[in-house]
């Protein structure tokens, strides 16, 4: 009676909108104890907006004109972000050399022989001094506000930061909730965001649970931690980053629309329309298989 059954659950979460890849995915899933979440992408849209732009005393035409030559070439959301709003303010800037991007800390280059930096208050705010207090305090606020803040600097100068803002997904609250019911013990949000950002979207989700400014093996590891207490635990995930905590999780699960490719080949299943609340559906349906295998 097994082949049925496991044939029957799968068919009906393709129906629902999940593609599991094999039988076995069915049953675990429905055994998971813990979950891991990624945020930009996973619980957020993963489309952040540039919505304040706080600058040193006349810095800010310059702010955006050094952020811009940078960002021009990223291909981080944050940094796309950050051009076009640039774009749209009609700066102008000049093409930067030696652009650098550095994976969860922001990006780095040259502009007229002297060096820019664009990213998060450890990459940039600690290699460049001068910050002023009012800046670092409205920061400090909108992170608090979950938007996330953007430093910018230039030959040795602070410019000030830019403050962008992800929307989380609507239904990502109400998903978190019925897991919650579900029994799951353990929901964690994972991040490479700064801390006051992180819990402040945890927050509004109904997430206790966060680590921030990890880099992706340290995604690995909180989930390898995880399975120690847990023992079945899923991540759910949509960036390159994620591949390789999707691959650690007992049951590795991407968003098929926001998913890149390598989330997507990696993860066990796909929410289609990445749909957070299907994976209600998903550990109903696999506890409902394993106990007509039984
Ligand atoms: P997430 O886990 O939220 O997807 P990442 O690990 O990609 O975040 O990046 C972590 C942080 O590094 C970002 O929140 C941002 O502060 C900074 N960062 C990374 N790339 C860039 C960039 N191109 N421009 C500005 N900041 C960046
Ligand atoms: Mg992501």
């Amino acid at each position: 009676a097994i082949m049925p059954t496991l044939l029957s659950g799968i068919a009906n979460g393709a129906r629902q909108g999940i593609l599991f890849k094999n039988g076995a995915q069915l049953e675990l899933i429905g055994r998971v104890r813990a979950i891991a979440f990624d945020k930009t992408g996973t619980l957020t849209m993963g489309k952040p907006q540039v919505v304040e732009v706080i600058a040193m005393p006349k810095a800010e035409t310059q702010l955006l004109q050094v952020a811009a030559a940078l960002e021009s070439l990223s291909e981080h959301p944050i940094g796309e972000s950050i051009f076009q709003y640039a774009r749209q303010q009609r700066v102008e800037w000049k093409q930067a050399t030696n652009v650098q991007a550095h994976a969860g800390q922001g990006i780095t280059g040259e502009i007229g022989q002297k060096q820019a930096l664009v990213g998060k208050a450890a990459f940039v705010r600690e290699r460049v001094n001068g910050w002023s207090d009012w800046l670092i305090a409205s920061a400090q606020q909108l992170e608090e506000a979950g938007k996330t803040v953007v430093w910018v600097a230039y030959a040795g100068e602070p410019l000030g930061a830019i403050a962008v803002a992800d929307t989380v997904r609507p239904e990502a609250k109400n998903a978190i909730a019925r897991l919650k019911q579900l029994g799951i013990q353990e929901i964690v949000m994972l991040t490479g965001d700064n801390e006051r950002t992180a819990r402040s979207i945890a927050r509004e989700i109904g997430i206790d649970q966060v680590y921030s400014e990890l880099l992706p093996e340290h995604k690995v590891d909180v989930v390898r931690s995880l399975q120690r207490r847990y023992q079945t635990v899923a991540m759910v995930g949509d960036g390159i980053n994620d591949a390789p905590a999707l691959a650690q999780a007992s049951v590795g699960i991407a968003m098929g629309t926001a998913g890149s490719d390598v989330a997507l080949d990696t993860a066990d299943i796909v929410l289609m329309a990445d749909r957070l609340e299907r994976l209600v559906t998903a550990i109903r349906l696999g506890r409902r298989s394993e106990r007509v295998v039984k």
